[in-house]
């Protein structure tokens, strides 16, 4: 059983990374099964139109036709008068809506147990370019938990011993913060709901990581936080990506102790990049490759 988590698909628009991801896994034997999952964390767009745009039911089908599970959070670009309207049944500890037999939504405050792991899951952000959107058309108000919702979230938060890992859209104020530090020209500023899930999520359980997406970059903020965009994040190691928690054994047969480098950006570069190095081992891989990296990839790739 293995968990891969990914950051925003916008519909098609950001959907590039999972038709890599199942390029990966058919060259690997179609190795994945159905207790294998790859969890969107939010901004998924696939529920979207109404009706359904033919092109948004195509791709649901094929990713039904993956031979993983696909599990999503909602972000703040869904249209959540159609994802509100499904029916909720429970899987794995949690209530979800299937939107597929094997393409659910995971909901808002629930835990489930994954593959071994469990996982405490909160959707929801503001979008920053709602004045420039149309009202249940393009924008809708339940992007961010009301107040009903928000008093479920908070008890569920407050309840939980611990979780191993917590999956978020939107980061709490205080990541907001880290990464505005270094990127200070990009994104909104934090907002209600930010400082909301610094009050009522952060810091209520313990967690071993916080994964969330809404910035569109991949980026380890800390040691527990994380933000994913276009890499799909290996939880289990299985190799299968280059980004995970576990890179093979290091030199004395153990997991690698991970620990975050970050170097700021020398004189002509825009950005500073930021490793997970091992001090054990002294291996180390990169959660943000440079533009120019990744052009290469996707030129080796075809
Ligand atoms: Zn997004
Ligand atoms: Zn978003």
């Amino acid at each position: 059983m293995a968990v891969f988590l990914t950051g925003d698909t916008h519909g098609r628009i950001d959907f590039d990374k999972v038709r890599r991801f199942r390029k990966t896994v058919e060259e690997h034997g179609d190795c994945l099964t159905r207790e294998d999952c790859l969890v969107v964390l939010g901004d998924f767009g696939f529920v979207w139109s109404d009706p359904p745009a033919e092109k948004d039911a195509e791709t649901l089908e094929w990713l039904e036709a993956c031979p993983w599970m696909t599990l999503f959070l909602d972000g703040n670009h869904e249209n959540f008068d159609l994802l509100d309207a499904l029916p909720v049944s429970d899987w794995h500890g949690g209530r979800i809506q299937a939107l597929r037999p094997h393409v659910l939504h995971l909901m808002r405050g629930e835990t489930y147990q994954i593959g071994g792991h469990s996982f405490f899951v909160v959707g929801g952000a503001h979008s920053a370019d709602k004045a420039w959107r149309e009202p249940h058309r393009s924008w809708w108000p339940q992007e961010v938990p009301d107040e009903r919702e928000r008093a479920y979230i908070a008890r569920r938060a407050s309840e939980l011993d611990g979780v191993d890992y917590v999956l978020t859209h939107c980061p709490p104020t205080g990541q907001y913060r880290r990464y505005k530090e270094r990127f200070p020209r990009f994104w909104g500023p934090s907002d209600e709901y930010t400082d909301w899930l610094e009050e009522c999520v952060e810091g209520k359980f313990a967690y071993k990581k916080w994964f969330f997406g809404h910035l569109h970059m991949d980026l380890p903020l800390d040691e527990p936080h994380t933000t994913l965009y276009n890499e799909v994040f290996d939880l289990d190691g299985t190799g299968l990506t280059r980004f995970g928690e576990d890179m093979g054994p290091c030199t004395d047969g153990s997991r690698h102790d991970w620990k975050l480098r970050w170097t700021p950006p020398s004189k002509g570069e825009k950005e500073g990049r930021s490793d997970y190095v091992c001090p054990t081992c002294g291996k180390s891989v990169r959660l943000h490759p440079t533009d120019a990296e990744r052009g290469q990839e996707e030129r080796t790739e075809g």
